[in-house]
């Protein structure tokens, strides 16, 4: 497995690879890898002749007052986790040669899909996310690339951009993949204390508990939401920032009762740890 680290060289062996007739697939990453990214860089090596995993902690996607600084990073340990898991290339850029001086061109999903769930508490956070895989597409030049559904309104306003855009590239989305307990992986999980993991398990468990619900019929989503939240408030350190249901991957405004495809996310802190999960649902067939 190569290890690239600037654009320039990124480009050029994407333009080798691609002069010989092979696909690319990419997995963009901030790195810290655990089996949540190791299973999207799984999919693309069955997928294409090549894998590129970007190792990159992008700056424009983080908020003054959020954890850039202190975001985990273990490039050593990722490489022997993208290797194994058939990654071809980790590209590991500086932020300088990301953003070099003069660097002005940002790439904003304006529709309301990026004003909500996550957007609100985090403005610029997701022109961040647009830019800096609008980079990563064109250096790469991928046919494909790899984004968790754990991340899901991060994957609708992607797949919104390449479509406003005309992106030549399939986004292909992965399930979220937990720990045994049902902790949604996150590079992030890192920063809980042995008390807040131990109750950071209401949040996988709450949503368990709305899509049983869901199976066994229930549609009114006010509902769902409400044991959504009740079942999080058990647990003393959790701080609900939001618990939300809208259309998927439109991320439109849903009605009270569950009907068509649909988003239940959920944001909730844990002292200074902020984590998400969700679930997408659908009205029970059989009912
Ligand atoms: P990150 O390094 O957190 O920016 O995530 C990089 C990619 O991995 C994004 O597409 C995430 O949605 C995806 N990802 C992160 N955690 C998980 C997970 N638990 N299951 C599936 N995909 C994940």
């Amino acid at each position: 497995m190569q290890i690239i680290k600037t654009p320039a060289e990124l480009n050029a062996y994407a333009a080798k690879v691609k002069s010989e007739g092979k696909t690319v697939g990419l997995v963009p990453t901030m790195g810290y890898l655990h089996e949540g990214h190791k299973s999207l860089i799984r999919k693309s090596s069955e997928q294409n002749d090549v894998t590129i995993v970007s190792v990159f902690v992008n700056p424009t996607q983080f908020g003054p007052s959020e954890d850039l600084e202190t975001y985990p990073r273990d490039l050593e340990r990722d490489k022997a986790a993208a290797e194994q898991a058939g990654a071809d290339v980790i590209f590991h850029p500086e932020p300088e040669d990301m953003y070099p001086k003069r660097y002005g061109t940002y790439v904003s999903v304006d529709s309301g899909i990026t004003k909500i769930l996550c957007g609100k508490t985090r403005p610029g956070h997701f022109r961040g996310v647009a830019t800096v895989v609008t980079k990563l597409f064109n250096i790469s030049m991928a046919d494909r690339a790899y984004f968790g559904q754990k991340d899901a309104q991060q994957l609708a306003v992607i797949m919104r951009m390449v479509s406003d855009l005309n992106m030549n590239i399939e986004i292909v989305p992965c399930p979220i993949v937990r720990e045994a307990d049902g902790l949604a992986m996150s590079s992030r999980n890192t920063y809980l204390s042995a008390e807040e993991r131990s109750q950071a398990l209401s949040l996988s468990a709450a949503l368990k508990q709305a899509e049983d619900a869901i199976k066994n019929g229930r549609t009114n989503l006010d509902k769902i939401k409400r044991g959504i939240r009740d079942k999080i408030s058990e647990a003393p350190l959790a701080d609900i920032e939001y618990v939300e249901s809208v259309t998927f991957p439109e991320l439109e405004p849903c009605g009270g009762q569950l009907d068509r495809k649909t988003l239940i996310a959920l944001a909730v802190r844990f002292g200074t740890t902020r984590l998400i999960d969700n679930i997408i649902v659908s009205p029970n067939q059989e009912g």
